[in-house]
């Protein structure tokens, strides 16, 4: 990876610049520790100009035509397929993804969003309502004005574009916040902005501490909207924090997804599938099939393939194209994953495989060993608790109803999956599933048509399809008296 290619100074209004205070944060390779590069560490004084620049910027860019604001995100969108090695190289650098992965998905799916919302610009559109005689309402969505956006480590470039693209489209200004322990590759996309033609101060990127920069965006009465992607537990602390100037509030937080394989489903794919489900990008998922519901008469066949297949997973240097698995995003997750394997024991759940961190080459970093736990209950705190690693807890039922008081037995509600080869059963349980998402037959679809967002204790509204955009613009509706009829009320 080319240093020079590396950016690590705040970007504000156009420049990249150092924090007020001169501090800075190093960000590590998760792979053994070692430091990528010091980063700038924005603070309140930082955020205060970024919102400056964004509220300077917002009339401007919001009255720009909207296909013209397209046409910026669509040259994003070939830029960032022009530098695709570098981006994927960075990403797996600075957060552990597998570069298979980085290549195949995080960058194809960052660009397809920008495209995505980019055509979206000028296609999202308001309606004419039919009202009484003599009357013309119809409706404009405008931008709610200047966004926050807080982003976690998981999927950073990813999610840069998830959170970004809709909010340009629809004409608002942003102050992102990229997680403090991977802030590399959302800082390199605002470079590629600004090649691509983005006018100064419309994008942002403070990369800070939550506790100060984070809860600081949740707080600020110059913005108006914040799109936090996190934990529950932080969400509920911006939830808070936004009550002073009543923000629009849009939450994508924890999950416990249930993958459930019923007794009449295709095992092979089922059991490749649900592999897939808990072990890609190492567990560090929201919409992780984190919990696997198999039915009592096939959970011995189905393990007796899934048990050697988890076992069979390349671990290693992200950078290796042969790595299936790399090291979790750092070392302090590493220890709260690995804690869990205790917890599951306390409980009397029985580790089938893996719950440790490997030896030899690896033990610099922050590995963990894909890991199996039978629990006893479904109420058990490895069922009911987001472990965000590779780690599955498993659970057997012996009847549908059973499958479903699991499913729907936590307080979240956001992935979730079903194995079957009974139509009527997956359309049944697709209804009657708490959850935000549900695949049938296949596991963790996303596609930037496709709205994503949880339900429950795993937040509200929706990233992604045109529900994106109805969260980042706000309704006015227009009333026009066209045949210029004088009011009834006081008429003489
Ligand atoms: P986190 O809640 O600790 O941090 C998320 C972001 O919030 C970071 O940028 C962090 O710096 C910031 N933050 C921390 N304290 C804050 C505060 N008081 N005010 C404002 N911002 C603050 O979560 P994490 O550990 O970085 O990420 C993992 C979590 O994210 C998991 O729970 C996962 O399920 C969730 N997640 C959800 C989705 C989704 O779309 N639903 C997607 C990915 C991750």
């Amino acid at each position: 990876m080319p240093s020079a290619s590396i950016r690590h100074q705040l970007f504000i209004d156009g420049s990249f610049v150092n924090a007020e205070s001169g501090e800075t944060l190093a960000t590590l390779n998760p792979h053994d520790n070692t430091t990528i590069a010091d980063v700038a560490l924005a603070g309140k004084a930082d955020v205060d100009r970024a919102v400056a620049a964004a509220t300077r910027a917002f009339p401007a860019w919001s009255r720009m035509a909207a296909a013209d604001r397209g046409r910026i995100l669509l040259k994003l969108a070939d830029l960032i397929e022009a530098n695709a090695e570098e981006l994927a190289q960075l990403e797996s650098l600075d957060t552990g993804h597998p570069i298979r992965d980085s290549r195949a998905l995080d960058v194809p799916r960052t660009a397809a969003c920008f495209r995505y919302f980019g055509g979206m610009a000028d296609k999202f559109q308001g309606e004419t309502i039919p009202v009484e005689a003599g009357f013309l309402n119809y409706t404009l969505r405008e931008p709610v004005g200047v966004v926050g956006q807080i982003v976690p480590w998981n999927f950073p470039l990813m999610f840069t574009s998830w959170k970004m693209a809709p909010a340009l489209a629809a004409g608002n200004c942003i102050v992102m916040k990229p997680s403090e322990i991977t802030p590399l590759s959302s800082l390199r996309i605002a470079e590629l902005m600004q090649e691509a033609g983005l006018p100064d101060g419309v994008v942002n990127m403070v990369p800070g501490l939550g506790s100060v920069v984070g809860q600081y965006i949740a707080e600020h009465p110059g913005i108006a909207k914040v799109a936090f992607t996190g934990s529950t537990a932080t969400g509920r602390r911006v939830v808070e924090a936004s009550a002073g100037n009543l923000k629009k509030v849009q939450l994508e937080l924890g999950g416990k997804g249930p993958n459930i394989v019923f007794e009449d489903a295709f095992l092979p794919a089922a059991v490749n599938g649900s592999a897939w489900a808990i072990f890609h990008n190492q567990g560090q998922a929201c919409i992780a099939g984190s919990r696997l519901v198999l039915h009592e008469k096939i959970a011995d066949a189905f393990l007796d393939k899934f048990i050697p297949l988890a076992q069979s997973i390349r671990l290693g240097n992200p950078l290796d194209p042969e790595t299936e698995m790399g090291p979790l995003t750092s070392a302090l997750h590493r220890d709260r994953v690995l804690a869990y394997v205790d917890v599951a024991r306390k409980q009397g759940g029985e580790v089938l495989v893996g719950g440790k961190a490997p030896g030899g080459e690896l033990a610099r970093g922050c590995y963990v060993e894909p890991t199996i736990v039978r629990a006893r209950s479904y109420r058990d705190r490895v069922a009911q608790e987001e472990v965000f690693g590779p780690f599955v807890t498993v659970l057997t039922f012996k009847d549908d109803a059973e499958a479903m008081e699991i499913a729907n037995g936590t307080d979240y509600g956001l992935g979730s999956g079903l194995w079957t080869s009974n139509l009527q059963r997956a359309h049944k349980m697709a209804r009657d599933l708490h959850a935000g998402m549900v695949w049938i037959n296949s596991y963790k679809r996303v596609n930037p048509g496709s709205p994503f967002g949880g339900v429950g204790q795993s937040g509200y509204g929706r990233e992604m399809g045109f529900d994106a955009m109805r969260e980042y613009t706000q309704v006015k509706s227009v009333w026009v008296n066209v045949d210029a009829q004088i009011p009834p009320h006081f008429k003489r």
